[in-house]
C-alpha cells in the first residue's frame, strides 16, 4: 500500500506544472457541488409551490434578493410559478458553466501530462544503451507508449478529479443534511452503512452464485468439443454410451445449478428493493413522528430525502475509483521501470573532446559477456589508421560483439578499447561515435525520402554533398530514374527499393558522414550480379582512406583486406593474408575450402 502511495504521489508530480488549471478546476467542482446543494434545497420549495402555493423555506433565504423576497410574501402564484422555473433554470445554467469548465480543464491536464509523460519515455529510450534494447521486446516497451500512458492519465487526471469532485459534493450534501435537520440527519448517517454493509454483503453473495452458473457451461461446451474432436477414436472404440451418460449426467447438474442461479438473480432486485423501503419506512415512520409533533417541515424533509438521493451517485463512483487508480498505479511502475532504467553509458564528467581521430584502434585483452558464458575471452587486435581489416569466422564467434565495444553500444567487462591510444570511455560519447560510419547486414532505412535518409549521415550537409555521396556510393543512376527523385519517399507509403539499391542509400549515408573508422556487416544475402557489382564498387570507394573493419562472408571481400583476423570461440585464432592462412591449413582453410565446395556466400562468417 505504502509503495501505491509513493507512485501515485510521484505522478501527482506530473500534474504540478499545471497545478493553476488544476485549482481552477477545483473552484468549479466546488461550484458544481453549490449547485447540486440548491437543486436538493429546491425540492421541497417546489413542491410546498405547488402544494400550497407558497414558496416555504425559499422566503427565509430570499432575504438577499428583495424583488424575489416581494413576490415570495405577496403569495403571487402565477408569480411563483414563474419564478421557480427560473430560478431552477438559473442553477442548471451555473451548473452547465461549472461542468463544462472542470470537463475542459481536466482533460487538457490530461493530454499534456501524458504528452510530457511521452516525451520523458521517448527521450529516455533514446538514450538508454543497446543493451536495454536487447533485453527488451519492442512490443512491451511500444505498450508503455499507449496503453500506460493512458491508465496512467486515467488514474492521475481522472480518478483525482473525480475523486475531489465526488467528495465535494458527498460533504456539501452532508452537510446541507445536517443544516436541515441534524438529528434526522445523525440518525440516517449512522443507520444507512450499518444497513448498507449486510445488504452489499447479500448482494454479491447472490450473485456470485448467479456467476458460477455461466462458468459451469464452459466445461459442457470442452466435453462436446473433445467428443466430436476424437470422434473417431470414440466410435471406434464403442465409447458412446459412456460419452452419452457422461454428458446427460452433466447437464443434469447443469440444469439444476441453473435453477439455482436463476433463483438468486430473480430473487435479487426484489431483495434490494425491500431492504431499501425497509430503510425508507423506517425513515418515514421516524421523520413522520417528527412531522406531525411539529418539529419537522414536511417541505424540510422533501430537501432531505432529495439529499439522501443526490449522495447515492458520488459515493458509488467514489467506490468504483479505486480500479482505476490501482490500473494507473500498475501502469505508472511500468513507465517509472523505463524512466529510472540506468543510463550504463554515458560521459564521464571530465570527458575528452574528439574532433578528428586518425583511426588507430587497438582492442586490448577484451572480455565480454552478455549473461552467462563469456563471449569474448581476451581478444587483442590492433588496427593501424587506414588498414583494412577482415574479421571471419564460426558463427557466434564473437565478431559482431567485438565490433560493437567500439561505438560503446557495449562497454567491455574487462580490457580496453583504444581509439588513437586513449580508451574510448575516456572520450565524449557524441564524439566518439562521430568518428564511426556504420554499414550493418540489414539495411535500416527510415520511412523518409531518399535525401533524408542519405543526409542522416551528417544533418548539416548541402545538397551537392548528397548527391555527390550518391553518385560515389553508385545510387545516382536509380535515384534520378525514381519518380521524385532525392525526394522521392522510402518505405511503408512510400518506393520500395530493391536489396542492392538499399544497400547502396546506407553506403551513401556513411559516405556521407566522413568517418575516419568504417565498421561493416557485409550483408548476407546474395544480389544479382550487376546489382552486387554496384555494390563492390560503391564498398570501395567508401572504404578508401578509413580505417576499416569488417565482418566478411566472401572469398570477393577478404581479399581486398590488409589483414584478415580469425576468430573462433570469442579468441582470436588466426590472424594474415588470405594465401597464407590456407597454407596454415587452420579454421580460415576449412572455411574457405568448405566456401568454395558449396559455392556458399555465407562460408567464412555466420
Ligand atoms: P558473430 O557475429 O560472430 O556471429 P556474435 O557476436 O553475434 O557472433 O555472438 C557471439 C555470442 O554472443 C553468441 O553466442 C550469441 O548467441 C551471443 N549473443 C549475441 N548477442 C547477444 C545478446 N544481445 N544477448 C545475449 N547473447 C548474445
Amino acid at each position: 500500500m505504502r509503495v501505491v502511495w509513493k507512485t501515485y504521489l510521484r505522478l501527482l508530480g506530473y500534474v504540478r506544472p499545471y497545478a493553476l488549471g488544476m485549482a481552477l478546476a477545483v473552484f468549479c467542482m466546488a461550484v458544481l457541488s453549490a449547485t447540486t446543494m440548491v437543486y436538493a434545497f429546491l425540492s421541497g420549495p417546489l413542491l410546498a409551490s405547488l402544494l400550497r402555493g407558497d414558496a416555504g423555506a425559499l422566503g427565509e433565504v430570499a432575504v438577499w434578493v428583495p424583488q424575489l423576497k416581494d413576490v415570495i410574501n405577496r403569495g403571487d402564484k402565477q408569480a411563483l410559478m414563474l419564478l421557480l422555473p427560473l430560478l431552477l433554470l438559473g442553477v442548471a445554467a451555473v451548473k452547465g458553466v461549472a461542468y463544462a469548465g472542470q470537463f475542459v480543464l481536466i482533460r487538457g491536464i490530461g493530454q499534456r501530462v501524458m504528452a510530457d509523460l511521452r516525451n520523458a519515455l521517448f527521450d529516455k529510450m533514446l538514450t538508454l544503451p543497446v543493451s536495454f534494447h536487447e533485453t527488451r521486446q519492442r512490443g512491451d516497451l511500444m505498450a508503455r507508449f499507449t496503453s500506460d500512458v493512458q491508465n496512467v492519465e486515467q488514474s492521475v487526471t481522472d480518478a483525482s478529479a473525480d475523486a475531489i469532485r465526488h467528495a465535494l459534493q458527498v460533504v456539501g450534501l452532508v452537510i446541507q443534511a445536517f443544516l436541515i435537520d441534524w438529528q434526522l440527519a445523525a440518525a440516517c448517517f449512522i443507520s444507512v452503512p450499518a444497513t448498507f454493509w449486510p445488504v452489499s454483503r447479500f448482494g454479491r453473495f447472490l450473485k456470485r452464485v448467479g456467476s458460477e452458473g455461466q462458468a459451469r457451461i464452459g466445461q459442457m461446451t470442452s466435453q462436446v468439443q473433445e467428443t466430436l474432436h476424437g470422434i473417431r477414436v470414440v466410435q471406434a472404440f464403442g465409447g458412446e454410451e459412456a460419452a452419452r451418460t457422461g454428458y446427460r449426467e452433466q447437464a443434469r447438474r447443469f440444469v439444476r445449478l441453473m435453477d439455482r442461479s436463476v433463483l438468486a438473480r430473480g430473487l435479487y432486485s426484489p431483495t434490494m428493493e425491500i431492504l431499501g423501503v425497509i430503510g425508507i419506512g423506517i425513515l418515514l415512520r421516524y421523520a413522520g413522528g417528527r412531522i406531525v409533533a411539529g418539529e419537522l417541515s414536511a417541505e424540510r424533509f422533501i430537501s432531505f430525502i432529495t439529499c439522501m438521493f443526490l449522495l447515492y451517485a458520488p459515493i458509488k463512483a467514489i467506490g468504483k475509483l479505486s480500479t482505476y487508480v490501482i490500473n494507473g498505479v500498475a501502469s505508472a511502475e511500468r513507465l517509472f521501470e523505463v524512466l529510472d532504467a540506468p543510463i550504463t553509458i554515458a560521459d564521464k564528467p571530465d570527458a575528452r573532446a574528439l574532433t578528428r581521430a586518425r583511426g588507430e584502434v587497438t582492442f586490448r585483452d577484451i572480455r565480454f559477456r552478455y549473461v552467462g558464458d563469456e563471449v569474448l575471452r581476451g581478444v587483442d587486435l590492433t588496427v593501424r589508421a587506414g588498414e583494412v581489416v577482415a574479421l571471419v569466422g564460426p558463427s557466434g564467434s564473437g565478431k559482431t560483439t567485438l565490433l560493437a565495444l567500439l561505438p560503446r553500444f557495449h562497454d567491455p567487462v574487462r580490457g580496453q578499447v583504444l581509439l588513437d591510444g586513449v580508451d574510448v570511455r575516456d572520450y565524449r560519447l557524441r564524439d566518439l561515435r562521430r568518428q564511426i560510419a556504420t554499414v550493418t547486414q540489414d539495411t535500416v532505412l527510415f520511412h523518409a525520402t531518399v535525401r533524408e535518409n542519405i543526409r542522416y549521415g551528417r544533418p548539416d550537409a548541402t545538397d551537392a554533398d548528397v548527391e555527390a555521396a550518391a553518385r560515389a556510393a553508385h545510387a545516382w543512376e536509380f535515384i534520378a530514374a525514381l519518380p521524385r527523385g532525392l525526394d522521392t519517399l522510402l518505405g511503408e507509403n512510400g518506393v520500395n527499393l530493391s536489396g542492392g539499391q538499399r544497400q547502396r542509400v546506407a553506403i551513401a549515408r556513411a559516405l556521407i558522414r566522413d568517418a575516419p573508422i568504417l565498421i561493416l556487416d557485409e550483408a548476407t544475402s546474395a544480389l544479382d550480379t550487376e546489382s552486387e557489382s554496384h555494390v563492390q564498387a560503391a564498398l570501395n570507394n567508401l572504404m578508401k582512406g578509413r580505417t576499416t573493419l569488417m565482418i566478411a562472408h566472401r572469398l570477393s571481400t577478404v581479399r581486398r583486406a590488409d589483414r584478415i583476423v580469425v576468430l573462433e570461440a570469442g579468441q582470436v585464432v588466426e590472424e594474415g593474408g588470405h594465401e597464407a592462412l590456407l597454407a596454415r591449413g587452420g579454421t580460415y582453410a576449412r572455411l574457405a575450402a568448405h566456401g568454395e565446395r558449396n559455392a556458399d556466400v555465407d562460408a567464412l562468417a555466420g
